[in-house]
């Protein structure tokens, strides 16, 4: 395992937040990047529990293995179960987070006072090299403010199915600054966001690798949407950081080495706010962004390749903007 470099002490207190139980909140002014919270697990759990006898087996075994503070500290935490499972079971089904696509979770003492926001502050990450779960501050964060996450993994459909999932998997109504828009600007929210859902998501053309290979300048272009979807309803969470991803790995299969730098080069900024530099997914776009022909796709559509495309030196802001999506040059391959 890598050195696992500490967190900041005293970023946070958990203390009483009214109609929530207890929550994380800032002690000082958090900037945007900082790492709040660097936790071990307290015991890895199945990811899935549709089989419920066997995880509780599993469960129980890892309970009565902790030490008594352990297990006070455990049976101290929320169960909104009620008495569809056994009370451990409860706990961990409510408190568990993912563990990356390991398909497990991981029970954390800590992190499970961390609330939940539909438009949250912070991002938790799972680090597999470190073995340790991560909290980054999304955004500047001011003394006294809660320090939230999302519960939904990187998506986030519209209020009503929002609602009604929290409801069903948490029991509690969010009441997040989201959730609380006015009627007129939640509607239009919610528009939005069922926009960034079709792009975002494993089938929508920005993603699907057959679409992507196929239509390169279509997905482009339905990437560049989502860019615009996201800046609009101010999301600045992983699914930021993917969109930088998915621009990058159209640019990459076309052989479009200057775009693909400039992709590579802000997916490895956002990863690196939300998870930090040690994570591996932003080591891997460190990389992509200094060597973006080391992509295992680049050049698949190799009939694009150009070596003397380059980004024109010295643009910035609006100019960079639109040299960046303008994909005219595209067109001379048949893409479409
Ligand atoms: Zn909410």
């Amino acid at each position: 395992m890598a050195d696992v470099p500490a967190s900041r002490d005293g970023l946070y207190t958990i203390k009483p937040v009214t109609g929530k139980g207890l929550g994380f909140i800032a002690t000082s002014k958090i900037s945007k990047g900082t790492r709040i919270l660097l936790e071990v697990p307290l015991f890895k759990t199945p990811g899935s529990t549709k089989d419920i006898g066997s995880a509780e087996i599993i469960v129980l075994r890892e309970v009565k293995s902790l030490t008594k503070d352990q297990q006070r500290a455990f049976f101290a935490l929320q169960n909104v179960q009620g008495r569809k499972c056994t009370p451990v079971l409860g706990i961990v089904i409510t408190n568990m987070l993912p563990l990356g696509g390991s398909n497990s979770g991981g029970l954390f003492l800590e992190a499970a006072r961390i609330n939940h926001s539909c438009q949250p502050n912070a991002q938790h990450t799972w680090n597999n090299d470190l073995g340790h779960l991560t909290v980054h501050a999304l955004r500047d964060i001011e003394a006294d403010r809660e320090i939230t996450i999302s519960y939904m993994s990187g998506v986030s459909p519209g209020y009503v199915e929002r609602q009604r999932y929290l409801m069903n998997a948490f029991s509690f109504a969010c009441a997040c600054e989201l959730c609380s828009l006015p009627l007129l600007a939640r509607a239009g929210s919610d528009y939005n966001l069922d926009q960034i859902r079709s792009i975002d998501e494993d089938e929508g053309a920005a993603t699907d690798l057959d679409q992507v290979l196929e239509r390169p300048a279509k997905s482009f272009s339905q990437v560049h949407r989502l860019f615009e979807l996201l800046e609009e309803e101010g999301i600045c969470d992983i699914r930021f950081a993917r969109a930088c991803f998915n621009a990058f790995q159209i640019a990459a299969v076309v052989g479009d080495k200057a775009r693909a730098k400039v992709f590579a080069e802000r997916a490895y900024a956002a990863r690196k706010v939300l998870a930090g530099d040690d994570n591996p997914t932003t080591i891997e776009f460190k990389h992509l962004a200094k060597q973006p022909v080391d992509y295992h796709l680049y050049g698949k559509r190799m009939e694009c390749y150009d070596d003397s495309w380059e980004a024109p030196r010295g643009i910035c802001g609006e100019e960079l903007e639109n040299w960046l999506w303008n994909t005219d040059g595209w067109s001379r391959y048949s893409f479409s």
